[in-house]
């Protein structure tokens, strides 16, 4: 895996979505690649602080969706 497909793929890796196979190959990465290790991390942090925001909030679905597409957006920005 390259670092273009780590980014592309780094929301899916976090929701667990990837399969098994890409999974290591994500993690492989990470271990060779302290870049796209610091940027995951930073995605992981940052989904993790909304998610448990969203939760104690109890935002209705539509907001859960328009909020995860902007995080997409501010992750695109910063990768
Ligand atoms: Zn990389």
């Amino acid at each position: 895996m390259l670092c273009n497909d780590v980014k592309r793929v780094v929301y899916f890796f976090l929701d667990g979505s990837l399969g098994d196979r890409r999974k290591e190959d994500f993690s492989q990465h990470l271990n060779l690649c302290p870049d796209c290790a610091r940027r995951t991390s930073v995605h992981s942090r940052l989904r993790n602080f909304v998610q448990r925001r969203l939760q104690r909030s109890n935002a209705p679905e539509k907001f859960k969706t328009r909020l995860s597409r902007t995080l997409r957006a501010i992750g695109a920005e910063w990768s």
